[in-house]
């Protein structure tokens, strides 16, 4: 069962440009993809030397709850993509839901110019349609339970768990890099907000190859920060 998805619609709606003949976006021509603003754009480098220190006083956890939640993860034609629409978050002091996430490879965001294989986009929405983009890193190193879950649905496996906990694909330390991006994706909707958790998850090279054996290039390059604040939240 599909189950609805509501950000596809406003992910893919004026994508024509972008999309190469079979319908997939085309990462090797990125420079024909069009905005109607361009100033401020996802992702970025973030410097983190750069950074200004969040205030003392300001609200600054990320909390999630209802990370337990019910899942189908599918290949969506340009990234592995979950569906689940349980887990909510609040972000300094808003209260959002999950409406799904996905993986880029390479990071779209880089760290001080580096690349990680890997980068999840977990996508809330608040009720007033606002969205907030929490990225996480991952690389090579443990096993993670959570990632298979996600791979086990992907290949439809007999017994698999059709439920995730999204605490497990999150790092330990919250601390995290904000700034106002867009969408990564055609029509590169502006007015996105960015949370960049730069604490890596890791994840086994198996896991990691099954995550690459979809898309090894799905991650657009990183645009110009034109003066954006990125501000360091410490966790
Ligand atoms: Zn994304």
């Amino acid at each position: 069962m599909r189950l609805a998805k509501p950000l596809a619609a406003l992910c893919f709606a004026a994508a024509f440009a972008a999309h190469a003949g079979d319908g997939r976006i085309d990462y090797d021509h990125q420079e024909k993809w069009q905005a109607a603003h361009d100033m401020s754009q996802s992702p970025i480098d973030i410097v983190t030397h750069d950074a200004i220190d969040a205030q003392a006083d300001e609200p600054q956890t990320l909390v999630f709850t209802h990370t337990r939640a019910p899942m189908e993860a599918v290949d969506n034609g340009h990234a592995v993509e979950v569906e689940t629409h349980s887990t909510d978050a609040t972000i300094r002091g808003r209260h959002f839901t999950l409406t799904q996430f996905h993986f880029h490879a390479a990071s779209e965001h880089t760290i001080d110019g580096r690349h990680y294989p890997l980068e999840g986009h977990y996508v809330f929405k608040a009720q007033d349609g606002r969205l907030a983009v929490v990225g996480v890193m991952y690389e090579v190193g443990r096993p993670n339970a959570q990632a298979q879950a996600v791979l086990d649905s992907l290949a439809h496996r007999q017994n698999a768990p059709h439920e995730v906990d999204i605490d497990a694909l999150l790092p330990k330390p919250r601390g995290y890099y904000h700034y106002l991006g867009s969408l990564t994706t055609p029509p590169l909707t502006e007015n996105v907000e960015w949370y960049v958790l730069p604490a890596p998850v890791t994840m086994s090279q198996k896991q990691m190859d099954a995550f690459l054996a979809h898309y090894r290039h799905n991650n657009r390059n990183v645009q110009p920060r034109n003066g954006r604040p990125v501000v360091h939240f410490r966790g």
